[in-house]
């Protein structure tokens, strides 16, 4: 048997596509770049990422609580984060055939026509603007988000005041982003729509150098649990000229995909500059030097030290991730294309199984056959019970076609349901493991502890 991964984006679009993971946004009326859709394997997959994250993060650890807050965000939290005057991407315009490009992607020559004749690059600020409410003027604007991070700073004192929190803490969010890329590229890895798993952790100053190191070696682990090799992850410390307006120190993860070694992951030491910045009159915590004068603000965010009793405002350490990166990580990690000792081609998906979209198929041999069919639903609504996700009741009636289809998804089980399934004493079903293509007996009685012990054991 060979072996190969997934080389071309193209394999992997193609399968996202034929399979019903993602979609290109408002396909029917010629789509609208940098937009993607989830479809019905696709959600599940993204909504797996997103609760693996959100475990690690909030529930596994006893010093981070959860946000969720709004998309739309007040004018005043951006211009005094800074977004307003420095969220910005060098623009070029090709004076030839007038295409307009990130001027950092271009190496000087236009992507569509080759010409050279390109403008000096001039900042592009890549926030979406709307209005709110049904008056329109100058004043009634808002933005999309253009990151979660400011969500969890305006909401700092709400947060700390209704749980009594001390240093060092977190507040971990998952939530749509948008950002008006000028070129968005290489399907889902940079969209105009996407979604971040941000966490904001709040340190005594001093001690942020320390943490920044912790939560990249905690981040890398994560990654690694979710089935990236390290062979294929890097970590980059960015240069200081690279580095964000809010940022002290800022490590990348990068991953290897199909396009390249690129960011999946950023980890910032934002120091006090995002609480500083909302603070009224930030100057007078001795923030002068880096935030500017804030007379907007009602609150003064900081926390009051244990020991000293004085106000401390903290740095911040930000593991910020991309949840369709993410996604697109696993997918590229995990396709396989094998060819098998009679010539034939088999695609899996080797996915880590607590991703995988559909948990167990359970597959009735003869569709026509309504006592396997009955047994086969029982089953499936008995699997269902674990809560481990989604059971797919598949009655195509066709089983070699049924393993096919998934094996590609990457469901690791499927269970057939056959006549010695209704017919004898003890009843059993057909298991069939999707890496090795082994199958065995097991008792309809154990199946829902061999089910869970599987899933117990493989996640
Ligand atoms: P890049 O340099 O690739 O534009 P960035 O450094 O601007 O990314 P951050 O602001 O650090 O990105 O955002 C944190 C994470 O959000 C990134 O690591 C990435 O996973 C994700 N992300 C940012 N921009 C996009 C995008 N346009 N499409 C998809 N994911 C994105």
């Amino acid at each position: 048997m060979t072996v190969s991964v997934a080389n071309s984006m193209n394999d992997l679009i193609a399968l996202c596509k034929r399979r019903g993971f993602i979609f290109p946004s408002s396909e029917i009326y010629g789509g609208l770049q940098g937009l993607y859709d989830y479809g019905p394997l696709g959600v599940e997959l993204k909504n797996n990422l997103k609760n693996a994250w959100w475990r690690s993060m909030v529930y596994e650890r006893d010093d981070v609580e959860g946000l969720d807050s709004c998309i739309l965000t007040n004018k005043l939290t951006l211009r005094h984060s800074g977004h307003e005057a420095t969220f910005t991407d060098p623009l070029v315009d090709c004076r030839d055939c007038k295409s307009r490009w990130r001027a950092d992607h271009v190496n000087g020559k236009c992507q569509k026509c080759g010409s050279t004749n390109l403008t000096d690059p001039r900042p592009f600020n890549m926030m979406f603007k709307t209005t709110v409410g049904p008056v329109v003027d100058e004043e009634s604007y808002a933005y999309l988000r253009p990151e979660t991070a400011q969500g969890i700073f305006t909401n700092f004192k709400n947060v700390l005041d209704s749980t009594s929190r001390k240093l060092p803490f977190g507040i971990a969010q998952i939530g749509k982003a948008f950002r008006n890329e000028i070129t968005p590229r290489n399907f889902i890895f940079r969209v105009r729509e996407f979604e971040q798993m941000e966490l904001e952790f709040f340190v005594e100053p001093g001690t942020d150098m320390e943490w920044h190191e912790t939560w990249v070696e905690t981040r890398m682990n994560w990654w690694k649990e979710q089935g990236l090799s390290s062979d294929n992850l890097q970590v980059l410390h960015q240069k200081p000229e690279d580095l964000s307006h809010y940022s002290k120190a800022t490590v990348d993860i990068l991953y290897r995909f199909p396009h390249g070694l690129e960011e999946l992951e950023g980890i910032a030491d934002r120091t006090d500059y995002d609480l500083g910045s909302h603070s009224k009159n930030p100057e007078d915590m001795g923030l002068s030097a880096h935030v500017s004068p804030n007379i907007d603000s009602t609150e003064k965010l900081s926390i009051r030290d244990a020991v000293s009793n004085k106000a401390v405002v903290p740095f911040v350490i930000e593991p910020s991730a991309g949840v369709d990166r993410g996604v697109l990580a696993v997918l590229t990690e995990a396709f396989t294309k094998e060819t098998l000792e009679n010539g034939s081609e088999r695609i899996v998906l080797k996915l880590k199984p607590h991703l995988s979209p559909i948990k167990v198929a359970v597959i009735p041999l003869a569709k026509n056959n309504p006592a396997i069919v009955e047994k086969a639903l029982q089953i499936k609504k008995d699997l269902q019970k674990l809560g481990l996700g989604r059971i797919l009741f598949e009655n195509t009636g066709n089983v070699g076609k049924g393993y096919r289809r998934h094996d590609e998804i990457g469901t690791p089980i499927c269970a057939t349901v056959d006549f010695e399934s209704i017919e004898q004493t003890p009843a059993s079903v057909t298991i069939r493991n999707r890496d090795t293509t082994a199958q065995e007996r097991i008792e309809v009685s154990n199946l829902v502890n061999y089910v869970r012990d599987f899933y117990q054991t493989q996640s």
